[in-house]
């Protein structure tokens, strides 16, 4: 497959509505490539942070590094962190002491948290209700049933929902999106995985969020103009743009 510029997929993005792009942190180096890509273009901005993948890379040394870097123009968020028990890269042990100690640090930062969470939900939100208190959370490409949805409601935290929602084996996931508040709800990529249908199997970009949108407007009977304005005016009430 041929390597898509930087700015081609921006200018695509831009060409079906989509005007700000978060690229998001797993670790320092991707944190810091990140940086790069916001000082080069005006509508990317950064969210950094240690993927639960990445826990066990994070020692007292990379932490102050990232700490320093949390302030780097255009960075708006921490993350990704949290939990992911499908693959286990680290350990359980080490995936939840980074993730409180970065949550610890968001709030210092008064930063909003992007929460990865496959497979551990439990500890997600037994963490989140120890550590999260009064702090934006996203749980991203949502992946908890109707009860964690509720709770999640009940904090105010928001949904990250992404192509996922147009899968037709995602009917668990279409009833909550169908049921939770608009005003929690943020469309995102997870680029370059989980590109919404048609076109699963390709790289996914930003260009396909209006699909995401589109799907949302079906299952909540609205128009796709008001579910891009209102995710619109979530992101940027949560992300503070
Ligand atoms: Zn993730």
């Amino acid at each position: 497959m041929i390597k898509r510029e930087p700015s081609e997929v921006i200018d695509d993005a831009l060409r079906k509505g989509v005007i700000k792009i978060i690229s998001i942190g797993i670790d320092l180096e991707s944190s810091r490539k990140n940086a790069y890509y916001a000082s080069q273009f005006i509508n990317v901005y950064t969210a950094m942070g240690f993927h639960p993948h990445e826990s066990k890379k994070m020692n007292d040394e990379y932490f102050v590094q990232l700490e320093k870097m949390l302030s780097t123009p255009k960075n708006i968020a921490l993350g990704e962190i949290g939990l992911d028990y499908y693959y286990l890269h680290s350990s359980k042990e080490e995936q939840k002491r980074a993730f409180r100690e970065q949550i610890d640090l968001a709030r210092r930062y008064n930063l909003p948290i992007i929460v990865h969470d496959r497979d551990a939900h439990e500890d997600t939100m037994k963490i989140l209700e120890e550590k999260a208190k009064n702090m934006k959370v996203v749980l991203h490409c949502f992946s908890g049933d109707k009860s964690m949805a509720e709770w999640c409601v009940q904090r105010g935290y928001y949904f990250g929902i992404g192509g996922v929602v147009t899968f037709k084996n995602a009917r668990e996931l279409a009833q909550i999106v169908e049921e939770i508040p608009l005003e929690n709800i943020l469309l995102e990529t997870d680029s370059p995985f989980l590109t919404p249908s048609p076109f699963r199997g390709k790289p996914n970009e930003p260009k396909y969020i209006p699909l995401i949108a589109k799907k949302i407007a079906e299952l909540k009977e609205k128009r796709i103009s008001e579910i891009a304005n209102i995710t619109t005016e979530n992101a940027n009430q949560f992300f503070g743009f």
